[in-house]
């Protein structure tokens, strides 16, 4: 048998996990594969580390399959871990169910364990808990280096950095996060447990994790008021949940979906901005008028936009991001049934207000705790100032923060190994996930995946794209690990079953 070929992948969230499921599951030589993860448990990551029972999933347990292969993997782990015994409230009418996030992050961890040792072909995985500072590709190797003094060389490094974590966005000064009652942070479920239940709270942001600390007050019955502004006022819609809406795919048909021809309603146009929007605002109103779901052509493009976004000119991908986004984050980013009708329950009883309006500052009041926000309303009028106890950031995942406190990106930026892509809001990669470095040179022994991949995919951010995303590489990945030693006729046969072709590498 052959030596194991040694696979470096940085960072242990979905990202990380699934690509080292992946390569274990499907790979037809042995791989060594370490994954360096900074924090103490690795599956969870940044995303699925709260222990909040009312922070669920977004989206329904078959997007969540760790291998798009076997899409019903997590519905099925579910099952035999006793997770809807535990909480009926998951599963709704139609037999979908959205589980506490925190279930997903105990499932990733069990599938490194279950991976660890893989008998088919002897592939193992080995994890180290520490952080990556540093990598560099010579002589066909990766060398990484970590904190705490490790250097380990293979052939091949994934980086699965994930998103950066929630900054305080300009104007308002960096210095606020210092102050007790600003939540930078709102991802440290720690911080939400701890808001007096009589504080008055703004709450900054409208999207999903808006939705997720509602969801915290409600359940300890917060009594002081929370705002919630936004500049539009936008909300994110809810989960479609009307029978026949949302399918069950068995097996791969999900995979198959997302790997299919993008819709024809929108490759049969003229490939800008504008004519989509217009052909998918035309095919809405049909749906709807033919009694279906608002959902079903919106997830058509959703499905088919790593397909879609690299033909937009990068003018117009600019554009979308400055004024088209948040109209499709919150179609985008749907609340999950449980988190919806809590968030319903609170508007109603008055206990939730949503503002439009542009927050222009906060100022902590002199000889009080209390932080006073001015606020210009949206639809014009004069700005006011309102007094509040706890501030809470949700305004989302700070894209223009890619390589701050990331000091692996901040190397690999300024020895030119990464550069940013063309609308600056992540890394420039090609279709497999090579690096593209600043000279224009795409890296085959460096890959990168999930979100600092958005500006080149348009939205590699979901689970289900990042399993596709992770899939769709792995035949040149492998192309990529027989050289010296793979044999391509191996490799060949055993992916052309799966219709996927190896393909030749530049570097
Ligand atoms: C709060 C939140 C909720 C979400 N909910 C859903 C959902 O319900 N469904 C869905 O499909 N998608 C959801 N998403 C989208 C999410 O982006 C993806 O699903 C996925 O979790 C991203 O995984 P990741 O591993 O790329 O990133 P992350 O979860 O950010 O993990 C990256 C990991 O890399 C580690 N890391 C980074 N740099 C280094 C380094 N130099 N050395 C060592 N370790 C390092 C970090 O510590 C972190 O653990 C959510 C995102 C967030 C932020």
């Amino acid at each position: 048998m052959s030596a194991p070929r040694r696979i470096t992948i940085v960072g242990g969230g979905f990202s990380g996990v699934s690509a080292a499921v992946q390569l274990v599951r499907h790979s037809p030589v042995p791989l060594a594969v370490t994954l360096i993860e900074s924090r103490d448990r690795v599956g969870p990551g940044l995303a699925y580390a709260t222990h909040d029972p009312d922070h669920r999933l977004n989206g329904p347990t078959w997007v969540h399959a760790v291998d798009p292969v076997d899409g019903e993997h997590f519905t099925r782990w579910c099952e035999t871990h006793g997770v809807f015994e535990a909480d009926p409230q998951a599963v709704q009418a139609n037999g979908t169910a959205f589980v506490r996030r925190a279930v997903l992050g105990a499932y990733l961890e069990a599938m490194v364990r279950g991976h660890a040792s893989w008998a088919a072909t002897g592939s193992t995985i080995r994890t180290l808990q520490d952080r990556a500072v540093h990598a560099w590709e010579a002589d066909g190797e990766v060398t990484t280096v970590t904190e705490h003094g490790q250097t380990l060389t293979a052939d091949l490094l994934v980086l699965a950095t994930g998103n950066a974590e929630p900054r305080l966005q300009a104007p308002l000064d960096p210095a606020l996060a210092q102050h007790p009652g600003v939540i930078e942070n709102p991802l440290v479920t720690a911080r939400l447990l701890g808001i007096p239940r009589e504080a008055r709270v703004l709450i900054i942001g409208s999207g999903l994790t808006s939705l997720d600390v509602v969801s915290t007050l409600q359940r300890q019955g917060h009594a002081g008021g929370v705002t919630v502004v936004s500049r539009r006022g936008l909300r994110p819609r809810a989960q479609p949940l009307a029978s026949g809406v949302v399918a069950h795919p068995v097996g791969r048909q999900n995979l198959d979906r997302l790997l299919g021809p993008a819709p024809t309603f929108l490759t049969e146009v003229k490939p800008e901005l504008r004519t989509w929007i217009k052909t998918l605002r035309a095919r809405i109103r049909d749906s709807v008028a033919r009694g279906e779901n608002w959902n079903v052509p919106f997830d058509e493009l959703r499905d088919a936009v790593w397909q879609l976004w690299p033909t937009l000119p990068p003018a117009q991908q600019r554009r979308f991001l400055r004024s088209v986004r948040p109209w499709y984050d919150v179609h985008r980013f749907r609340s999950p049934p449980q988190t919806e009708a809590i968030h319903r329950e609170a508007l109603a009883a008055g206990r939730v207000v949503h503002l439009a309006a542009r927050l222009r500052s906060l100022a902590v009041q002199a000889g009080t705790h209390r932080i006073d926000a001015v606020l210009q309303p949206s639809g014009g009028g004069a700005p006011r100032t309102e007094a509040f106890d706890v501030v809470v950031n949700c305004t989302g995942l700070d894209a223009a923060a890619r390589t701050a406190g990331n000091p692996l990106l901040q190397a690999l930026v300024s020895h030119g190994t990464l550069r940013a892509d063309a609308c600056g809001i992540g890394y420039a990669v090609d279709a497999n996930c090579r690096v593209i470095d600043s000279e224009g040179e795409a890296l085959s022994r460096i890959r990168l995946i999930g979100p600092p991949t958005l500006g080149t995919f348009g939205d590699p951010g979901g689970a289900m794209f990042i399993a596709a995303q992770i899939h769709r590489m792995l035949p040149d990945v492998f192309g990529t690990l027989q050289r010296p030693a793979l044999s391509t006729a191996f490799l060949s046969s055993s992916y052309s079953a799966q219709g996927l072709a190896v393909q030749s590498n530049s570097r």
